[in-house]
């Protein structure tokens, strides 16, 4: 056996992976990976097999299907009212994930420091990682889970290169507020720090609240790239299809990087959805429909001993159980699973020292049957 030595070496399997393996071994209702289990639009399958059918199988632009690009900037000027060039300043890629790998690997050296909040999203670290730059980690203040300006300020030093945001925020479901945004401006102006904005549940915000994107601010996005997924968007997180916007002097940077990666992205899919981005109802409505969602989740987890971090967005909401057991949230989330038929994700798996808060995420996103089925469950529950 050739052995190798590990560019990520404290790295192991997703904890998304892991969890759903445990809940298919037990047949346990999956709140843990985030992804629907409803039904996504016949309409948008149909456009995408008439693409198919018409012809739409060969390699696609290597940035994005240019109609599709053309709908986005559309889009981002009716919500944002951003200015965005097409040809120069979108580029639709391989799910969101992608896009955030190769954000970061346009932009870091070895020994650059990104700022990146905790709990985060768990590509994040490693993506910084393997790349051979550093991360430098903020907790996010327990149990708000908002930012501390002054120590975002205090760890900045000559090789910050970038800070990292992610707003409706996985795995709390925190939104930015207009103050955030400011101290961002702040923070920023006068220094050559890049952002980097993880928007892909920009349309899952709840409350009436209005999603804060980084295309608002001309002054944030000329240092920005916004990370997008088609699959939070239209409930096909398997499609893997998602984009990034930055400014052009970014996005050609980001090109060079993803033309030697992958090239270009599944040409039916991308037809498709840009004759689907004339409904605009499909993502408008979103945020009402998986509201309701949220609500019925949260009403029936009363009948259980979790209690509810509150938050407005993504479609994730945090539980603590602190207050009845001390028992490690990995341990619960794997008990939860065995013995009592539910499976959601232990938080600390989004730190990397694994802090550990005694908080769960559950996924909403699922039919009322399937939450029905997983209070039903819960509600027995005996802690430790
Ligand atoms: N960022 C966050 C915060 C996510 O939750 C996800 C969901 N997987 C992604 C990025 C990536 O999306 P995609 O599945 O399109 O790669
Ligand atoms: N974003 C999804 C989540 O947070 C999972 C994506 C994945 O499994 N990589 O659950």
């Amino acid at each position: 056996m050739i052995g190798i030595p590990s560019k990520l070496p404290e790295v192991g399997t997703t904890i998304f992976t892991v969890m759903s393996q445990l809940a298919a071994e037990h047949n346990a209702v999956n709140l843990g990976q985030g992804f629907p289990d409803f039904p996504m639009s016949g309409e948008l399958t149909s456009l995408v097999a008439e693409a198919m059918q018409n012809g739409y199988n060969q390699y696609a632009h290597m940035n994005g299907v240019p109609l599709l690009r053309e709908r986005l900037a559309e889009k981002a000027a009716k919500l944002y009212r951003a200015s965005i060039d097409p040809e120069t300043q979108i580029t639709i890629t391989p799910g969101g994930t992608y896009a955030i790998y190769t954000s970061l690997t346009t932009v870091l050296q070895p020994g650059d420091e990104v700022i990146v909040f905790e709990p985060a999203y768990d590509s994040y670290i490693p993506n910084i990682e393997v790349n051979g730059a550093i991360a430098v980690r903020i907790s996010l203040q327990f149990p708000s889970y908002s930012i501390p300006w002054e120590e975002v300020r205090a760890k900045i030093t000559a090789k910050t290169r970038m800070i990292m945001i992610n707003t409706p925020h996985n795995p709390t479901g925190s939104v930015l507020s207009e103050s955030d945004i400011e101290e961002l401006r702040k923070t920023v102006r006068d220094t050559s720090i890049l952002i980097l904005s993880d928007e892909v549940y920009e349309h899952l915000i709840f409350d009436g609240i209005r999603h804060l994107s980084v295309l608002r601010y001309p002054d944030l996005l000329e240092r920005s790239f916004v990370c997008f997924s088609f699959g939070k968007t239209y409930h096909c997180t398997g499609w893997k299809l998602g984009y990034c916007i930055s400014s052009p002097a970014l996005m050609k940077e980001f090109r060079k990087v993803h033309q030697f990666n992958c090239f270009s992205c599944d040409t039916p899919k991308q037809v498709g959805i840009a004759a689907y981005t004339a409904n605009e109802q499909a993502y408008l409505s979103l945020g009402a429909f998986m509201q309701e969602k949220r609500d019925f989740f949260r009403e029936l987890m009363k009948a259980t001993p979790f209690q509810c971090i509150p938050s407005h967005g993504s479609y994730f909401e945090c539980y603590s159980y602190g207050h009845f057991s001390q028992e490690p949230d990995k341990d619960l989330a794997a008990r939860l699973t065995r013995e009592y038929g539910v499976t959601a994700i232990p938080v600390s798996a989004f730190y990397k020292n694994a802090e550990d808060n005694k908080v769960l995420r559950f996924c909403f996103a699922k039919k009322e049957a399937t939450l029905e089925r997983a209070i039903t469950g819960l509600k027995n529950f005996q802690p430790v």
